[in-house]
């Protein structure tokens, strides 16, 4: 799964994340959200493992400053589960390479 896809899957989940908790318009990101996103984003491209690398949750690494790493936590904790019923493909390709992904 290539850094690419995981950006978008970040993004996904941020919009519905934002929707529900901070009242933003469908399919747009508050400025706290989209700091957020950019945030992760930045990440993501510097990632060290590349395109092999598995999810953020389990990386050994956790490149995230601590806040930041909460923050993103409470969005996937919400966003998650409900990722399966707004984009099913995306979230069972995530499941996907948690489960069978050696790092
Ligand atoms: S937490 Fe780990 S897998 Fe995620 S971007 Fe940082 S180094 Fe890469
Ligand atoms: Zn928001």
């Amino acid at each position: 799964m290539s850094i690419r896809y995981e950006q978008q899957m970040v993004l996904a989940m941020l919009k519905l994340y934002c929707q529900k908790k901070h009242g933003t318009a469908k399919g747009k990101l508050c400025d706290e959200c989209a700091q957020l996103q950019s945030y992760a984003h930045s990440r993501l491209d510097k990632c060290p493992f590349g395109d092999d690398k598995s999810t953020c949750k389990q990386c050994a690494i956790h490149c995230y400053k601590p806040q930041l790493r909460e923050q993103i936590s409470q969005v996937m904790r919400y966003a998650g589960p409900r990722m399966l019923y707004h984009h099913p493909l995306m979230s069972l390709k995530h499941l996907f390479k948690e489960t069978f992904s050696k790092r």
